[in-house]
């Protein structure tokens, strides 16, 4: 079976105002017309794409769909949208079985719906996606004499009202005659409403209430709330190392906190091996450099500073970054001496620094069993991984 989908973007989304069409804003690290089109294409029951988009826009669209996997056109569209589907329907392949049509301006769109459509309108020649209205709808009488003073005409029976979506399926000969009849002169809001006016029935499909419609800049903000920073491609995360010598005459500073012992880390200032472990896994999280670069050694600045005053000056970078920390998590590979009594202290020091929580700090101590030169007691090491966020745009 060959289903072809048209992505209908032919709108300029005069109503999101900024002189941007609605399917070029982003939302998070892609445009609104990128995000829907993924969908789509990531769907297995699709085969090619046909995306209809206002004609200056041609170009434009078809570099921000580089990325699609499927065979896909991009085309010009018309002053209303069953004109741009219209447009598009004159290149779908005679073979296609089914057309699947969907608004670009609907990114949270599930591969599930898709599916669950086109399956539909395999069976009935003609579905729509759809949800049953939540709120009383009230009918607007026309009359009134004071302008935009409006009165109830009537209250509809709620459990009949179902709120029209896309995806919108259809066996390719019912699409034909709801095109033509659109070219006939009829008029329609969706395809649906043209197929039903050509005189088939059109089945309701269970729609998916994050499926909005982004039209107004409410919509847009309300799109940024829904979506996590997982869904926009902001979660980053980032490692840390470090390992210093064990040496006499030397305190024992990890994670800012002095441990009473009888050797202390080799290095630099207090040789700190878990904060600079913390202090790579943020600065790496953000892609913003490593403590040997912003506080090397050989720099007489940084000689006498303390590694959590380093990892408090890394977390504005990273802030200054556009990123915030979520949790940072660190082991300390140690022989001797045992870390848990000091473990809450290095947490609240650590998320002191960063100025975050210390609920989102974690510090585990393990052993080196014995072998290598940890478990000699030559050395301690430290790893770090930290998450960090960017604020959805
Ligand atoms: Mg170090």
């Amino acid at each position: 079976m060959l289903v072809v989908a048209i992505i209908a973007a032919g709108g300029r989304g005069e109503r999101l105002g900024a002189g941007v069409p609605k399917q070029w804003l982003r939302l998070g690290d892609r445009t609104i017309l990128e995000r829907s089109v993924g969908v789509v294409d990531a769907s297995p029951r699709v085969d090619e794409i046909i995306a209809v988009v206002p004609q200056d826009l041609v170009v434009l669209a078809s570099e921000h769909l580089r990325r699609v996997t499927k065979p896909v056109q991009v085309v010009s569209g018309g002053p209303r949208r069953q004109d741009s589907v219209a447009n598009a329907f004159a290149h779908v392949r005679a073979e296609a079985d089914v057309v699947v049509i969907h608004d670009a301006a609907r990114p949270f769109v599930t591969g599930d719906l898709i599916d669950r459509t086109i399956t539909a309108a395999v069976e009935d020649g003609a579905a729509i996606a759809a949800i049953l209205a939540r709120d009383t709808v009230k009918h607007v009488e026309q009359t009134g004499d004071v302008k935009d003073v409006k009165y109830v005409g009537s209250t509809l029976a709620r459990d009949a009202i179902y709120l029209a979506q896309t995806p919108q399926a259809f066996r390719r000969n019912v699409l034909q005659a709801a095109v033509a009849f659109g070219r006939a002169g009829g008029v329609g809001t969706d395809e649906a409403a043209l197929a039903e006016q050509a005189g088939h029935r059109v089945r309701l499909i269970e729609g998916d209430r994050r499926n909005i419609k982004i039209t107004t800049p409410e919509d847009l903000a309300f799109a940024r709330a829904l979506m996590g920073p997982e869904d926009a491609g902001l979660m980053r995360v980032g490692t840390g190392y470090d390992l210093h010598r064990l040496v006499d005459h030397r305190p024992l500073v990890l994670g800012g906190v002095t441990i009473p012992f009888d050797k202390g880390l080799a290095g630099h200032s207090d040789a700190d091996a878990l904060s600079h472990a913390v202090t790579d896994a943020i600065l790496g999280a953000a892609a913003v450099g490593d403590i040997g670069q912003h506080f090397p050694d050989a720099d007489p600045q940084w000689r006498g500073a303390s590694s959590l005053d380093l990892l408090g000056r890394a977390a504005a970078l990273v802030d200054a970054a556009g990123f915030r920390i979520a949790n940072v998590d660190a082991v300390v590979v140690a022989e001797r001496p045992t870390i848990a009594p000091y473990v809450a202290r290095m947490r609240q020091a650590l998320a002191a620094a960063m100025r975050i929580e210390a609920a989102r700090v974690s510090v585990k101590g393990k052993t080196g069993e014995g072998i290598g030169e940890i478990g000699r007691g030559e050395a301690i090491a430290c790893h770090a991984v930290a998450l960090v966020l960017r604020a959805v745009e």
